[in-house]
């Protein structure tokens, strides 16, 4: 065999960030080794099921032979326009289910992908700080450029667009938005989505809205689509999933919809990598799109009361948070003198409760640990009782 002196990562997987909770998980694994319970609030994964008349759906598509071939590349007709319908009914918004709606391996997949879609040799893609991390991610995989746009508590996490220089606006493709958002919780409203529409036109801007919170939402409070907003389907694609809404992270399943040419390339690029969702999980999807709102809303009521248990114990315990009106996450400030890493570590030694530390979103987000409560109430109340508890 050839002596082999190159490296086995390529360059651009090696630009990727190595894992950074190495030491969290030996050490969470090191604990229940020695028999601790550990509870974790650290994985944004409902445990609650996802609704009967989806599983229905899907064991009646699974015995059809039909679903068992080959899908069509962009998703089936029956889901692009239970998409399309849906979208006409929440938001108001008019899709054309052919031209303007893709089926994804769930969102994840397409949102990893687009920036090869898009993206030459750096390319500038403007990424959120604190941020999901497939944006930077897939941007550096794709031979791009991440630019950081800070979420700053004091403005409420949204970006201030101004603070983007000129040149890297000239130079960006694209820019990575999530109202209701993943890591800190904060939504947006459509004032701050026209103020993205006229940045994404001055500057010839792709608007990549990550939407999968739509639907977690509390207080009768219901976020918008950023395709509400005039003039959003020329310069933006929303990218969206029946994960979260319908408690189907497991099922991979979501779309990305919105302006035809971003939906098109996209389309080109994937019937080049893949061959689409299982046919059945896609019926089960247009069931879970079409079928009653009952089983969301309940869903979202269970969130809810989790949200006010552990915001309520740990806002009088004296920890530094806000009650999150969408999503279900909450964004804690470390006390002082920790930094997230380390503030998670002290949780985890002290009480056996994971969190995740904020740094793994981005370096604003070193300053916060992400809680979620897709934990059962019993062993929530459990973690609860042990942080309020922890000094
Ligand atoms: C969960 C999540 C996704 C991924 O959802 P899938 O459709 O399951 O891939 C995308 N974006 C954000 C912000 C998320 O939190």
């Amino acid at each position: 065999m050839a002596q082999r002196t190159r490296t086995l990562e390529s360059a651009r997987l090696a630009r990727v960030p190595a894992y950074l909770f190495a030491d969290l998980d030996r050490r969470t694994e090191e604990l229940q080794r020695r028999g601790v319970d550990v509870i974790s609030l650290a994985v944004g994964d409902p445990d609650l099921p996802t609704p009967e008349h989806v599983v229905q759906a899907l064991h009646q598509a699974a015995e059809d032979p039909a679903t068992h071939r080959y899908p069509p590349y962009a998703g089936t007709a029956g889901f692009r326009a239970a998409v399309a319908a849906w979208y006409a009914r929440r938001f108001g918004v008019r899709l054309d289910p052919q031209a303007q709606v893709l089926a994804l391996i769930g969102s994840k997949e397409g949102l990893a992908h687009l920036p090869w879609a898009l993206l030459d040799p750096w390319d500038v893609a403007l990424v959120p700080d604190p941020g999901y991390p497939v944006y930077r991610v897939a941007t550096l995989l794709a031979d791009g450029v991440p630019h950081d746009v800070r979420l700053r508590p004091e403005a409420g996490f949204l970006p201030d667009l101004s603070e983007v220089p000129t040149d890297v606006a000239r130079r960006a493709k694209l820019l990575f938005l999530n109202y209701p958002n993943n890591p800190t919780a904060a939504t947006a409203d459509a004032g701050f989505f026209e103020e993205v529409v006229r940045f994404a036109r001055e500057f010839g801007i792709v608007v990549v809205h990550d939407n999968s919170y739509s639907e977690i939402a509390y207080d009768g409070y219901r976020p918008p689509s950023f395709l509400q907003a005039p003039g959003a389907l020329e310069v933006a694609v929303e990218f969206h999933s029946l994960s979260k809404t319908y408690c189907m992270t497991g099922w991979r399943l979501g779309w990305v919809c919105g302006n035809a040419d971003v939906v098109g390339a996209l389309a080109k690029l994937k019937t080049n990598l893949d061959s689409g969702a299982f046919v059945a999980v896609q019926r089960a999807g247009e069931a879970a799109l079409r079928g009653p709102e009952e089983p969301v809303r309940e869903r979202v009521r269970a969130f809810q009361a989790r949200r006010d248990l552990v915001v309520d114990a740990l806002q009088a315990a004296g920890w530094k948070l806000a009650r999150p009106r969408a999503t279900f996450y909450l964004w804690v400030e470390v006390p002082d003198g920790f930094d997230s890493v380390r503030f998670a570590q002290h949780v985890l030694d002290r009480a056996a409760v994971v969190v995740t530390p904020g740094v793994g979103y981005g370096s604003v987000g070193d300053r916060y640990v992400r809680l979620s409560f897709t934990t059962a109430e019993p062993r929530l109340r459990e973690a609860v009782d042990r942080l309020r508890r922890l000094r």
